[in-house]
């Protein structure tokens, strides 16, 4: 077994997919991925396609959601249970990075994916390295371009006095400098949580308003929370990479 370095933290064996799938026909009788013996394969032993998976690495498993539909439907469903022990029995046994369990809201594989997978923007798929981050509070890895398209300033909310200045202190935001030492420091907020939390507070009247932002200040602090281990998880990643490179 071959091992490749991808990640000083991560060690991903190479071993072939191939070797651990149903054998492929003869090149003379070659079918299509899509075909009837691969979705028999899954639909009638998924056991042993699950248990196949635990010797896969997460990147081998993204290679295998896409030869066809049929894997893509058993490997990518959010809802299933089996799916996501799949992916995390994957994450647990061969990364050693990220250990924390996805965020809430995220599922298994697009957190691997967000973290190891794929670090282009999400949204304009930009590829250029260093150009995309990850943002923990918005679930979402993108550049700075589509953040400040999906984003409003906390000065622009307040502006625009469509929501009660309680209520943007609910949300989820960033802060960023204007440039690497510009002040002043602005708070971005993720224009789709602007919206649902808008309708949701509109349609409550007097008491409940006030109970409700009384929750949803509560929440937020415990969002905030969870949001900070993720950023001290990277960094404790970001170092121990460093230290490696400069022992190197
Ligand atoms: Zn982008």
């Amino acid at each position: 077994m071959s091992l490749t370095m991808t990640n000083p933290a991560i060690i991903l064996p190479t071993k072939s997919i191939g070797t651990l799938l149903p054998t492929s026909p003869s090149n003379n009788q070659q079918k299509s991925p899509s075909s009837s013996s691969t979705m028999s394969f899954v639909t009638s032993s998924p056991e042993i396609f699950s248990k196949i998976c635990e010797y896969l690495t997460p990147i081998d498993i993204f290679k295998l959601s896409r030869v066809c539909k049929q894997y893509r439907n058993f490997l990518c469903t959010p809802s299933s249970t089996t799916y996501q022990n799949i992916w995390r029995t994957s994450r647990m046994k061969f990364l050693t990075y990220p250990q924390l369990p996805p965020p809430q809201g995220m599922d298994e594989k697009n957190y691997i994916k967000i973290l190891i997978y794929d670090k282009s923007c999400e949204f304009c798929g930009n590829s250029d390295p260093g150009s995309s981050r990850l943002y923990w509070e918005f679930r979402v890895r993108c550049c700075d371009k589509c953040l400040l398209k999906r984003t409003k300033t906390h000065e622009d909310l307040e502006k625009s006095a469509g929501i009660p200045v309680d209520v943007i202190d609910t949300l989820p935001c960033v802060w960023i400098r204007g440039g690497a030492f510009a002040v002043p420091v602005h708070r971005y907020y993720w224009i789709d949580n602007i919206k649902s939390t808008t309708k949701e507070y509109s349609l409550l009247k007097g008491k409940d308003r006030k109970n409700w932002l009384l929750k949803k200040k509560e929440q937020h602090k415990k969002y905030m929370a969870e949001v900070s281990q993720y950023y001290f998880e990277d960094q404790k990643q970001w170092n121990e990479m460093y230290k490696k490179q400069r022992n190197c």
